[in-house]
């Protein structure tokens, strides 16, 4: 089950893994945007390890709005606001708890990507997050409702998350400022894209 110490866990292994892969966020964001998504990242990412203790009694409302809030705050780019977003809606979904049940984390994701398009407008195949998170949460959804275990859906998000990531290749940005560069964007991974699926990956191996 997803208690509060395994999802610290993932938190940080998180970002262990923006520290590690801050340099190629940031040569993908150089090709198609402004050369800042490692950093941002990177920033809002320390800055949540360091407010980790804070939050060491609270349940995992808690530490999910600890992150949400900030991400929101010391992250400047698009970026932030949008993963801060996602941190806030699980912990709407988190409240008062200090376990969710594998469709439980299911449904937290799913408000947290909910709130994302809310927020940024973006659709599938705009070449953004939103095309590694998506694929991510049907996948994990539908091994949950296949009777999957936690670990095996959280591999099977993972692996659609990564497909999905690879196909924004492919794909002609429409929002965010790869946009700006129009057909120009088409041959290059999406940054965000990438780190989300980071973020799966990261669960996935937290979950075993
Ligand atoms: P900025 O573009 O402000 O420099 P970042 O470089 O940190 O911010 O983040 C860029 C990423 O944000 C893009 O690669 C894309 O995945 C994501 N993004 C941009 N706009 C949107 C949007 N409207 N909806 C979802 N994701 C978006
Ligand atoms: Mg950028
Ligand atoms: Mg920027």
């Amino acid at each position: 089950a997803v208690t509060r110490e395994a999802a610290e866990q993932w938190i940080r292994a998180y970002a262990a893994a923006i520290a590690e892969h801050e340099q190629a966020l940031t040569q993908l964001d150089m090709a198609i945007g402004d050369g800042d998504h490692g950093a941002n990242m990177h920033r809002g990412f320390q800055a949540v390890l360091s407010r980790l203790p804070t939050v060491a009694e609270g349940d995992l409302a808690a530490l999910f709005k600890l992150v949400g809030m900030t991400l929101l705050s010391t992250v400047g780019g698009t970026s932030g606001p949008l993963y801060g977003t996602l941190f806030l809606q699980m912990a709407l979904r988190a409240q008062g708890k200090h376990e969710l049940a594998p469709e439980e984390l299911e449904a937290a994701l799913r408000a947290g990507l909910d709130g994302i398009i809310a927020r940024g407008k973006a659709a599938p195949g705009d070449k953004t997050m939103i095309d590694a998170l998506k694929p991510a949460q049907d996948a994990l959804r539908q091994a949950l409702n296949q009777q999957e275990s936690l670990p095996e859906a959280l591999r099977q998000a993972e692996e659609a998350a990564r497909k999905g990531r690879d196909a924004t290749t492919a794909m002609e940005a429409r929002k965010g400022r790869a946009s700006y560069l129009g057909p120009r964007s088409v041959g290059h991974p999406d940054p965000g894209a990438t780190s989300a699926h980071l973020l799966m990956e990261c669960a996935a191996r937290t979950w075993v």
